[in-house]
């Protein structure tokens, strides 16, 4: 895919300036030579916006990027804006489709190509090499999801007005063969969150700090989390009006990372990779990243790191992947926000799978150390992105060959790689304990593109039979390998830092595994694929509805600290939101004031660290909590939030996993099974087939006052608690307790020794935060 000479590509597109910022080699100064026309009509971004982007301090603000693309959409026949619905906050959610105008004109037709070269079933034999002759190639580009990255504001407007103006042969060979989607920001609402916050302390000592209020309402960073649960609107329409439509052959994620190693990662990623991805995916990204950086590189850029820091594990960060598309993640360096830094090279280190102070084969040319700033970011992000397109639109009919053999591959025999047999479907009968569950699942799955049918037959599968008409998941269908990813059990690889070393830590959580997280009951079937029906029509999610929906009968807290915000205050108001369940948002200064019981019969804690809720509420609000429970109050804390609760409430309670090293216990973010106490109140909802808590960074119990305390969940007394994902050291949580009831004078603290509302995604155990909101035990 690598064709033309690097040299003369350079000469025709850029010069280097040799200004050097703090070492011997030049700093990456690629600037654009092509002349532009006098008369253009197309705007630039500066005269729309009122600065040049990637001037030192400069953001703009969520309308202004609005307006440019409206200004652009007006004035070039190569760009046409839609707006996809309002985000969480009422903005406007913008994607921007780029391309000749002939092919503009004519979206619906290449769709249509697009859809058929996906689904075999879709096509007659004879046609396909017509449809590769005719299709284009199809690329997103998201930016900005990620707010505190800023550079991913300003590049959009960037590439944009390059691919309205340019006219260059390449440019012209990426407009000729390609759609591109280009979302401005999968955060709009955050643009403005932190571009306020950054104009606020412009000046102060808190330039260049982030805001303390979550990024987006309700995940902050997890909003790239959200990628097979899609419970936020910002994903939904990414996927329903571009990903489902279309299903890109390529994606190109826009990120940044932290300041002190590489300039920019490009893929190839680091293992692991999820064992049900098409390796035509793998291998398509691991060549297209690599034509990438040795492109930047023969351009002059430096500290350029491939196969470094970020894996190829979670669907919850790679939709694409799972849906017939390379994906091309980029992470930039970060300077403070938008406000400039120095950085000496020996301040440089290393990031994971390199040194930046070393040179190795993913990491070929030292960034020399100097000034860093906006105006490197969005060069350098810009500069990737431009390089994706061009070297992708070289070979077209290359791209869509192999997204026509995976559609192949899909519906032929399974396993198309891999040794382990697949199972032929999966079965997931009807009647289940918690219907919303089950509904969740059917309507999370179909979101995904996951076609639902019915069997016609009782179908056997795990040593029981489930009647005629229960749900089937056959692998043998276009998104069968992902559906097999979400329902099946996580392996993940025991990866180590050296031979018999500490466990190399992966990039995210390890386990997705819907059946366990939602507490549906599922079996997948081996041999013979069921008889089934036709496939079913889409079903509605759920109206999420518990005993407190609407409510005003408990008076309910979510704390937060002010100085910031974790995540799972986030989630946790996001499920409020979702059920309806009425709540007030306290903070340190609330809880210090005291006389709660006034005003709350419940307080929530989620998951933070005990320093920083420590640190926020010192010894006073440790009092009034103390008081608050005395006097018939519940406190809930979630996860870690618990090892600060044991503390200040002085409770009866052991973290045993406290001070545990890595080498002894680990578990980076997996599913394990425990035994209820059925006779305890708390746990009266829980009712999933298999009964499950997500554990992450989590505390384990030993109860050392069992008149006052008791366990309401335990891991197993023997054998290896672990149901999904990654755990060492198991012998560690036997018998130990996973959640806990602390009775203190006439009310309770519940010690959650996990995330019981894990990014939204645990139903399983939701119930057990509404009954202790409901009916503590007297
Ligand atoms: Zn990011």
């Amino acid at each position: 895919m690598i064709r033309v000479h690097a040299a003369a590509r350079r000469a025709a597109t850029f010069i280097l300036l040799g200004a050097s910022a703090g070492g011997a080699q030049a700093a990456p100064r690629a600037v654009e030579r092509e002349p532009r026309p006098a008369a253009t009509s197309i705007p630039t971004p500066a005269s729309v916006i009122g600065f040049e982007p990637g001037t030192d301090r400069k953001l703009p603000t969520w309308k202004q990027v609005t307006d440019y693309f409206t200004a652009l959409d007006k004035a070039s026949a190569r760009v046409t804006l839609r707006t996809l619905g309002k985000t969480t906050l009422g903005r406007p959610f913008l994607v921007a489709f780029i391309s000749e105008p002939s092919t503009l004109a004519n979206l619906g037709r290449y769709q249509q190509i697009q859809r058929k070269l996906m689904d075999p079933r879709l096509r007659a034999r004879a046609e396909r090499e017509q449809l590769i002759v005719d299709g284009k190639l199809v690329v997103l580009i998201t930016s900005s999801i990620h707010s505190t990255e800023v550079g991913g504001i300003l590049t959009p407007l960037v590439l944009a007005e390059r691919l309205a103006r340019a006219d260059t042969p390449e440019a012209r060979q990426v407009l000729a063969n390609s759609i591109i989607m280009l979302v401005p920001s999968q955060n709009p609402d955050g643009v403005d969150i932190v571009g306020d916050h950054y104009r606020a302390t412009l000046g102060s000592p808190n330039e260049g700090s982030g805001p303390p209020d979550l990024y987006h309402h309700y995940t902050g960073h997890d909003n790239n989390r959200d990628w097979y649960a899609f419970t936020q609107v910002e994903t939904r329409y990414t996927v329903d009006s571009l990903y489902t439509p279309w299903d890109p052959q390529i994606v190109n994620d826009i990120h940044q990372q932290g300041a002190n190693a590489g300039r920019i990662f490009i893929p190839p990623y680091m293992d692991p990779v999820e064992p049900n991805i098409d390796p035509i995916l793998t291998a398509g990204t691991n060549s297209l990243g690599s034509a990438m950086s040795w492109r930047m590189i023969s351009d002059g850029f430096t500290g350029v790191a491939t196969n470094a820091s970020y894996d190829q594990w979670s669907p919850a960060r790679q939709y694409s992947l799972n849906h017939r598309g390379v994906r091309i993640l980029t992470e930039t360096a970060s300077a403070r926000l938008a406000s400039p830094m120095d950085l000496p090279f020996d301040r440089l280190g290393p990031g994971r799978g390199y040194d930046a102070r070393e040179t190795t084969w993913n990491y070929p040319v030292l960034w020399p150390g100097g000034k860093w700033g906006i105006g490197d970011i969005v060069k350098y992000q810009t500069a990737a992105s431009w390089a994706m397109l061009v070297e992708a639109a070289r070979d077209r009919q290359g791209w869509l060959e192999s997204y026509a053999d995976m559609g192949d591959r899909a519906l032929g025999p399974n396993p198309s790689w891999g040794r382990e047999a697949w199972p032929s479907a999966f079965v997931i009968p009807k009647t289940q304990a918690d219907t919303q569950a089950l509904q969740r699942m059917i309507w999370t799955l179909q979101h995904g593109q996951v076609e639902m049918r019915e069997s016609t037959a009782p179908v056997t599968a795990n040593g029981k039979t489930y009647p005629a008409g229960s749900y089937v998941v056959l692998l043998r269908q276009p998104f069968g390998s992902y559906a097999k990813a979400l329902l099946e059990r996580q392996k993940y690889p025991d990866l180590r830092e050296y031979p018999g070393g500490p466990p190399k830590r992966p990039y995210d959580v390890t386990a997705h595994t819907l059946p366990l997280l939602f507490g549906v009951d599922v079996a997948a079937v081996m041999g013979d694929a069921p008889a089934t029906a036709g496939i079913l029509a889409a079903i509605p999610e759920p109206k999420f509805t518990t005993a407190l929906s609407e409510s005003r009968t408990r008076r309910v807290a979510i704390f937060r600290t002010t100085a910031s915000e974790s995540m799972d205050a986030g989630w946790t108001r996001w499920m409020f939101d979702k059920y309806r369940v009425p709540f007030t948002t306290i903070t340190e200064k609330d809880v210090t004031a005291g006389a709660l019981n006034g005003k709350f019969d419940a307080i929530l804690i989620p998951d933070q660290s005990p320093q920083q809720i420590e640190g926020a509420l010192g010894p006073a609000g440790a009092a009034a909590l103390g008081a608050f429970v005395e006097s018939g109050g519940s406190v809930l804390a979630f996860n870690e939030a618990s090892s600060f609760a044991i503390d200040a409430l002085k409770l009866p309670v052991k973290n045993v996993l406290d001070g545990a090293k890595n080498t002894e216990f680990y578990a980076p973010g997996s599913i394990f099974g425990v035994e209820v106490n059925r006779g305890h109140p708390l746990a009266a909802g829980f009712t999933p087939p298999v009964p499950a808590v997500w554990f992450e960074d989590s505390p384990a119990f030993d109860i050392t006052d069992p008149a006052a305390a008791t366990a309401v969940l335990t891991y197993p007394a023997s054998g290896n608690a672990m149901l999904s994902g990654w755990l060492l050291g198991p012998a560690k949580l036997n018998g130990k307790a996973a959640m806990v009831d602390v009775k203190r004078g006439r009310g309770h603290v519940v010690l959650y020794g996990f995330r019981p509302q894990y990014r939204g995604q645990t139903n399983s155990t939701f119930p057990l935060i509404w009954s202790a909101i409901t009916k503590p035990a007297a």
